[in-house]
């Protein structure tokens, strides 16, 4: 890793290319990508670190006609009218707005090496398709379409290693599709969250607790009607009531699916209990409520939007930070949020970088396998 920005700058616009700074090693399981550019396929290689593509900060600018400046706080990287600046010692990348969100860049070889979605700050838009070896920055001048692409190139898109570049993570999500859930729902703010979703035309998966469902019926049927994912979060949230004995936790779930059918006519088998699955909800409770054709879901990605409600910068960046790393091991994020006032305010610009980074948003349906912390997978 470098420590003087001066390094970076000199390496950059002086091209000496004598530098041999070590990158951090990329995962061993997964393969470099051949970075296609619009209707191009390029010979960068674009190198996976942690979850995230990087390249050659030269080679990328070169291919977007972008303009590389050396500056006393970093590199600023210009496309067009807009512009961001890479900030020195990894300090990140300071958007137009001032707004510095966490990017990582080292040294490879000499080339300063930045994660591909940088240039999603700068107006394009990046397609990842593990399984089909794409990964792709594209603005309004390409004509291919992402299959079309694939097609034009399926012979040279496919890494020279022998390792396929999309191993299936251990929990049976896979590839670049996030599941967005909400709990302790519906609430008085639903209709606003439900807003935010139509607008990002995202869907969400909702764990709803049975007297909030008898609250707001409305919000429970628009879920319902928009095709939102449906599961059971209890009828007390009350730790002591819930899991008081395995019988108490699978009436909770029983009554509060009860509810649901009787407000929207609709029924499910997802379930998730309060304060999640663990420590709490072990074998004998497992076997009492799965055995019922229950499936248990936890997350992999916890917001805390409960705890930090106040502050939005926190949860952001925290949120992207376990989503990148989860992008390492190809598996799928599917992150813990709640059906809050303090939460509509950070979730659209979530929404906006996942759309950026070429998420797309699933519901949690019965047919998946199970995300939960005993790897149960009924
Ligand atoms: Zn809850």
């Amino acid at each position: 890793m470098f420590k003087k920005g001066l390094l970076v700058i000199m390496s950059l616009f002086l091209c000496l290319g004598v530098l041999q700074t070590t990158a951090s090693a990329a995962g061993a399981g997964s393969s470099s990508l051949k970075l296609g550019v619009n209707d191009k396929l390029t010979e960068i290689e674009a190198v996976p670190v942690k979850g995230s593509y990087y390249v050659p900060v030269r080679a990328l600018s070169a291919e977007l006609k972008w303009t590389l400046t050396g500056l006393t706080d970093g590199i600023a990287v210009a496309a067009g009218n807009k512009s961001v600046r890479l900030l020195n010692n990894n300090g990140g990348l300071k958007l137009q707005d001032g707004t510095i969100v966490p990017m990582d860049s080292f040294l490879k070889n000499g080339n300063l090496m930045v994660p591909v979605k940088i240039s999603s700050y700068l107006g394009y838009s990046i397609t990842f398709q593990g399984d089909k070896y794409l990964l792709r920055v594209r603005d309004g001048s390409a004509a291919m379409s992402d299959e079309a692409f694939v097609k034009q190139y399926q012979d040279k898109l496919k890494p020279q290693a022998a390792s396929p570049a999309a191993p299936s993570g251990n929990n049976g999500v896979k590839g670049r599709t996030l599941y967005l859930t909400f709990d302790d729902g519906p609430s008085a703010t639903t209709v606003q969250l439900l807003d935010i979703l139509d607008k990002y035309e995202a869907k969400a998966t909702f764990f709803m607790i049975g007297p909030n469902m008898n609250r707001y019926p409305s919000q429970v049927k628009r879920i319902v009607k928009g095709d939102h994912g449906l599961g059971l979060h209890g009828m007390t949230h009350v730790k002591d009531k819930f899991y008081a004995s395995p019988s108490a936790a699978l009436a909770e779930m029983n009554s509060d699916n009860a509810v649901l059918k009787k407000i929207s006519g609709a029924e499910t088998t997802l379930i998730r209990p309060p304060y999640g699955s663990k420590p709490y909800f072990t074998k004998s409770f497992r076997d009492k409520v799965l055995t019922q054709g229950y499936h248990l879901w936890d997350w992999n990605v916890d917001s805390e939007d409960w705890r930090y409600k106040e502050n939005s910068d926190k949860i952001y960046n925290s949120v992207m930070s376990q989503v990148n790393k989860l992008q390492a091991s190809k598996i799928s994020p599917v992150i813990l949020m709640h059906d809050q006032k303090a939460t509509l305010k950070v979730l659209p610009r979530l929404l906006e970088t996942f759309k950026k980074e070429g998420y797309s948003f699933a519901v949690i349906t019965k047919d998946l396998k199970p995300l939960n912390f005993w790897n149960d997978e009924r």
